[in-house]
């Protein structure tokens, strides 16, 4: 697998280099709004220390992001009143990735509304 790039988009919103609506931030994890939102309230979750994506995170690096996500998606359902929240997560170019610093999507959905492309 190819090796990190501290250069990736979200190593330099994590170093605020370039600008983020951070909506949550811990000790190991920062929550922000994707720039592209593919429905109202489409959050991003990334740890703060250097991952390329799952196949390359530690079980430490997993279960931190994995707790924020849980709490971030209990937040946009409550904040968007939301019928329900889709987790998306993809991993190097074949399985979709585009930013190479792993990341969890979580949208929060309405029943019959369809996801933006
Ligand atoms: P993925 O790697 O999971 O396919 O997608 C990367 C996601 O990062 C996309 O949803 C895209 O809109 C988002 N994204 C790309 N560049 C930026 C940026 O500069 N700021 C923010 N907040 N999101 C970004």
């Amino acid at each position: 697998m190819t090796a990190y790039d501290p250069e990736n988009i979200f190593a330099k919103i994590l170093r605020a280099e370039i600008p983020s609506s951070r909506v949550y931030e811990d000790d190991d994890t920062v929550a922000f709004m994707d720039i592209m939102p593919r429905t109202d309230g489409h959050l991003l979750v990334i740890p703060k220390t250097p991952c390329r994506n799952i196949l390359d995170a530690t079980p430490a690096q997993l279960a931190a992001v994995t707790a924020t996500v849980q709490k971030m998606a209990k937040a946009v359902v409550a904040a968007f009143d939301a019928d329900g929240v889709t987790i998306q997560q993809f991993n190097e170019a074949a399985g979709g990735q585009e930013v190479f610093h792993l990341h969890f999507h979580i949208l929060p959905r309405h029943d019959g509304v369809a996801v933006r492309a």
